[in-house]
């Protein structure tokens, strides 16, 4: 049987009260404030409804990895006042359409997303994800490139660089891919110093991430249970 929430044996009051729980401890152990850390539910695969139950629990940021999904989910809980942060690597083209529905944007790995987001419009935010693995596959741009990066997204219209987003490799230990990714961090404070914010932490390393100085945590199956299979 699957851990879906509707079945799972444990609610999702409970989860969401489990994961709000570990991450004041983590703080706690890291000398940090809780109450500046930003918890992300990552709903991909889930339905809108299952959004709706989180947000009836008090949470307001929602993250999704396709832009497919984001955008049916996005109208779909127009209704709702909720923050979707865009997680997924992005194709160019979407860029525009994903800037109509998100208000943060995680995945900014290239110079040509940095320059189809620049717009007049509203301010998007946005975080520029660096690749901690060695295979260009994975999303994200590579170290060195960071800073020249972090320099024309500072410079582009209508976008505001928090920071930096990272996923820890598989192969090794998060605390250390976190810490890595913290000094990543201070390349980019060093030429842009507004830019502190630090994406990372999911389901099974949050905890690292926040020891390392994570702001913004992205938590899927902890809060939701397993992911439904995808058709
Ligand atoms: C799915 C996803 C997450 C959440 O992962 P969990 O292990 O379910 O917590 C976080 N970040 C990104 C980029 C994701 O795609």
């Amino acid at each position: 049987m699957t851990d879906s929430p509707e079945h799972s044996p444990v609610p999702l009051a409970e989860r969401v009260e489990r994961v709000t729980g570990a991450i004041a401890d983590a703080a706690r152990a890291a000398g940090r404030d809780a109450s500046a850390l930003t918890l992300i539910a990552i709903t991909k695969f889930h339905p809108a409804s299952l959004v709706r139950e989180l947000h009836a629990l008090g949470l307001r940021d929602f993250g999704e990895n396709r832009h497919q999904e984001a955008r049916e989910k996005a109208a779909e809980l127009a209704d709702l006042d909720l923050a979707w942060h865009f997680v997924g690597q992005l194709q160019t083209k979407k860029a525009r359409q994903a800037r109509e529905y998100a208000s943060v944007i995680h995945s900014v790995d290239r110079e040509a997303l940095v320059d189809q987001l620049a717009s007049a419009e509203h301010p998007l935010d946005i975080f520029l994800q660096v690749n901690l693995t060695d295979d260009p596959a994975r999303g994200g741009v590579r170290p060195e490139e960071l800073p020249a990066l972090a320099e024309r997204a500072a410079a582009a219209d209508g976008l505001r660089l928090l920071g930096v987003m990272a996923v820890a490799p598989l192969d090794e230990e998060p605390r250390a891919a976190f810490a890595r990714l913290r000094t990543l961090s201070e390349a980019v404070t060093a030429v842009v110093p507004s830019a502190r914010a630090i994406s990372a932490g999911m389901s099974h390393d949050f905890a690292e991430a926040i020891a390392e100085g994570a702001t913004h945590l992205r938590i899927g199956t902890a809060i939701t249970g397993n992911r439904p299979p995808r058709d």
